[in-house]
């Protein structure tokens, strides 16, 4: 006997089949009474060649929450904000880029323009402290934030980091930049964008 039909959604507990039909597989218990039940929320899956059940987890919509560590590409500037693409969160590669907003130190100390201190096109790490109606808020002002990898605006050249401030590789332009300690190191850029399964 089968409860729910294959790609049903089931919850927590729910019935799905007697183990005479099929035997518990991922995500999935057998109960005392010889029924197949799910453990998770999921998507039931049988697999008739192996004559077992699984419970696939539903895909969980891309939540972005307040503190949460942000990678961005700078798509536009303003005097004191920036238009961004969020492309990873806490280290998990987003699927659909979300659009945020860099927004200005609030209080005292602030120094320069928004342009002083990112350029379109660069990466920056920046952390969650708004959600407005569907708009994130982000900061670079903590020492740990700000840019990743910065572009020459004339050249689209990488900046690179020198005693002097950041140059262009293609130019030779300087730029000025807020930038994390650790500007430059592709490996660390490089984690923040995995795929993490799970
Ligand atoms: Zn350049």
């Amino acid at each position: 006997m089968v409860f729910v039909k294959d790609g049903g959604v089931v919850a927590p507990g729910e019935p799905i089949c007697v183990q005479e039909e099929f035997d518990p597989g991922e995500n999935s218990v057998l109960d005392k009474s010889g029924v197949v039940a799910s453990r998770i929320l999921g998507k039931v899956f049988y697999d008739r060649a192996r004559r077992r059940v699984d419970v696939k987890p539903l895909r969980r919509p891309e939540v972005i929450g307040i503190n949460d560590q942000v990678l961005a590409h700078v798509k536009g500037i303003q005097d004191k904000i920036a238009i961004v693409s969020i492309l990873s969160v806490n280290g998990r590669a987003l699927k659909h880029p979300r659009t945020a907003v860099i927004i200005p130190r609030r209080g005292r100390g602030v120094k320069g323009e928004m342009k002083d201190l990112i350029g379109v096109g660069d990466l920056v790490v920046a952390q969650v402290v708004t959600s407005f109606m569907g708009v994130i808020g982000l900061s670079i002002w903590r020492p740990n934030l700000g840019v990743v990898l910065g572009v020459c605006s004339k050249c689209s050249g990488i900046l690179t980091k020198s005693r002097g401030g950041l140059v262009c590789s293609r130019c030779g332009d300087k730029h000025k930049r807020k930038i994390v300690p650790y500007y430059g190191n592709l490996e660390q850029l490089t984690s923040m964008l995995e795929v993490r399964t799970g």
